[in-house]
């Protein structure tokens, strides 16, 4: 092995290990490093104590869209896009950065994390095929998360028009 080749091969170690500390399923690990299944299987156990799960990843868009996920995926995506624009990270550096953020700033509030960093991803790679984008609200003018087909010139946000069964789970906004 080259010197380069282990400065390379440790930096995807220490990739795969933030990423399993933030929570990371196996899938985004294998998407996001270049090393063996095995090894990051037994990366995955030894970080976190116990086996990955074996479901399927969520493939659908429609978590994204209900009341509470959209404005938690929404200030995620917002500082996503902000360190895109302001630093020279990778994507998945910049997905990182943006999801620890994200959740400090949420739990900063009290509220808990509902994005969790494999659904940050996939918000990622939804909008980079187009399947959703940022609108901006014509209430408030913030920017949030929506349908790229649904895209209409009145969108109202989940914050300006809460569902009637909002009450308790009002706090939510308090994110923003
Ligand atoms: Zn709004």
């Amino acid at each position: 092995m080259t010197a380069r080749s282990l400065v390379q091969d440790n930096k995807q170690i220490q990739r795969a290990i933030a990423l399993i500390n933030l929570g990371a399923r196996l899938q985004v690990l294998q998407s996001e490093t270049d090393l063996p299944y095995e090894r990051l299987l037994k990366l995955y156990k030894e970080v976190t104590g116990r086996s990955p799960s074996k479901g399927q990843l969520p493939f659908s868009t429609d978590w994204f869209m209900s009341w509470q996920p959209n404005i938690h995926s929404s200030l995620f995506f917002n500082i996503y896009q902000y360190l895109n624009k302001t630093s020279d990270l990778d994507t998945i550096e910049a997905v990182m950065q943006a999801y620890q953020l994200y959740a400090s700033e949420v739990r900063s509030h009290g509220v808990e994390a509902l994005l969790s960093v494999t659904r940050a991803w996939r918000l990622v790679k939804f909008v980079d095929s187009s399947m959703l984008c940022l609108t901006t609200c014509t209430r408030c003018k913030g920017q949030f998360i929506n349908h790229t087909f649904e895209l209409t010139g009145d969108y109202v946000c989940g914050l300006c028009n809460p569902p009637a069964r909002a009450g308790k789970a009002r706090r939510a906004g308090a994110i923003h």
